[in-house]
């Protein structure tokens, strides 16, 4: 095979297969956040002739996914607002940079679960505040974890140009580059600058994908996230701060290998904290101190169904029990991210697990026990068992091996 400096898993991905993925079960190796400071949506995604964003809209969006449902749902200020969507959770801090996160950053999560290099997560700033967000102050993580800040430099070009050079020497894991031309501008009051700030922060978000996508390791490996910290009031859009719409309602856009291609996410909404959950989900990563759900609908999910569970069974206190190992991949021996167990009961071993024979059809873990004493030890009626699993993206597995009860005799 010739050397094409892309790994087995990416080119996996690219060609389609699912099989080999990486650890995590997704194709993405490297994150990058590309945060606008303060952008308000209806200059942006919201403007239907997206006059401002025309590279956004005409050269990215047919490549990735555009979600309309985020909303920033706590203090909708600057470090408050990156640090909600680096941390994956709720965070209410002093917009001077006094204060650290309190909860760990997904670049913290990456470098205290892997060998990772100091080098491998990178902040590039403007505004010099956002320098709180190299690490938190939770506890078991912070400054050993902690990102590489670059910066404060004068303007949005700037931030990208510094990253690209700071890729293309150690080719970082996780990276946030914060844009902070857009607010600056718009606080002095000046709308056609305002509108020029957008326009180039578009123009650089094309230039960073197009460079991402000609650059290894980064091409066909690399996400790349759009987004803002914080809107801009609906009446005075100088000024921010308050949970009025323009303020909360954010951009997001989504390009990389496990995203959908060419969608338009309108009807589902989303915290800005489930943006990091999502990624630190898509890349390995356990973040403990994370609030978010996963972004399910701007992921292209698979088709593969997850292992069938090996169920066991035994008499206790009167009751059924059923139990089984824990389904952790799936057919092709991939790692699965399960939804929940469901439970079908017959009257005989010849029963089909359908929807008349499903009794449980949400068990989060996997243990069910069976206390239906119309059923369970009642001499006239046996019962017989069997349990199938469904992914998070709803695939079902096969039924698993079929267990039963006869007169409190339990067999397998
Ligand atoms: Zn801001
Ligand atoms: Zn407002």
């Amino acid at each position: 095979m010739p050397t094409t400096g892309l790994s087995l898993a990416v080119m996996a991905c690219l060609a389609g297969m699912a099989a080999p993925r990486g650890a995590s079960g997704f194709c993405t190796e490297r994150v990058i956040y590309l945060v606008i400071d303060g952008p308000r949506d209806t200059e942006f995604l919201e403007d239907t002739t997206h006059a401002h964003i025309p590279g956004i809209w005409n050269v990215l969006r047919p490549q990735g996914v555009v979600s309309h449902g985020l909303y920033n749902n706590g203090p909708t200020q600057t470090v408050p607002g990156h640090a909600m969507l680096g941390s994956g959770a709720y965070q209410n801090l002093p917009d001077d940079g006094t204060r650290r996160p309190t909860r760990p950053l997904v670049w913290e999560y990456l470098r205290d679960q892997s060998q990772a290099a100091d080098s491998a997560c990178v902040l590039v700033i403007a505004k010099d505040k956002l320098r709180a967000l190299s690490y938190s102050t939770a506890h078991g993580y912070g400054a050993e974890d902690s990102a590489v800040v670059l910066g404060p430099v004068s303007s949005d070009r700037i931030v990208v140009e510094a990253f690209m050079g700071y890729a293309e020497a150690v080719q970082p894991i996780i990276a946030m580059l914060c844009l902070g031309d857009v607010d600056e501008v718009a606080h002095t009051g000046d709308w056609e600058a305002y509108l020029s700030a957008i326009e180039r922060c578009d123009s650089l978000a094309v230039a960073l994908w197009q460079w991402i996508e000609r650059t290894p390791p980064f091409s066909g490996a690399t996400a790349l996230i759009v987004t803002a910290d914080h809107g801009r009031h609906d009446d005075d859009w100088t000024d921010h701060g308050c949970p009025c719409h323009g303020c909360r309602h954010l951009p997001l856009i989504a390009l990389g290998p496990d995203f959908r291609i060419g969608a338009e996410v309108t009807d589902t909404l989303a915290d800005m904290w489930d943006v990091s959950t999502t990624m630190g989900w898509v890349l390995g990563l356990a973040m403990p101190f994370a609030e978010g759900r996963f972004l399910l609908e701007m992921l292209r999910g698979e088709g593969v169904p997850p292992e069938a569970p090996v169920v066991s069974i035994r008499e206790e206190d009167g009751a059924v029990m059923l139990w089984w190992s824990p389904v952790t991949v799936d057919v092709e021996g991939n790692p699965e991210t399960i939804s929940c167990y469901r439970v079908y009961r017959g009257t005989d071993v010849a029963f089909v697990p359908d929807s008349a024979s499903l009794i449980a059809p949400a068990v989060p873990i996997p243990i069910f026990i069976d206390r239906d004493t119309t059923v369970v030890g009642n001499p006239a009626c046996n019962a017989s068992y069997r349990v199938d699993v469904l992914d998070i993206w709803l695939n079902p597995s096969a039924p698993s091996n079929l267990v039963g009860e006869v007169d409190f005799s339990t067999a397998e």
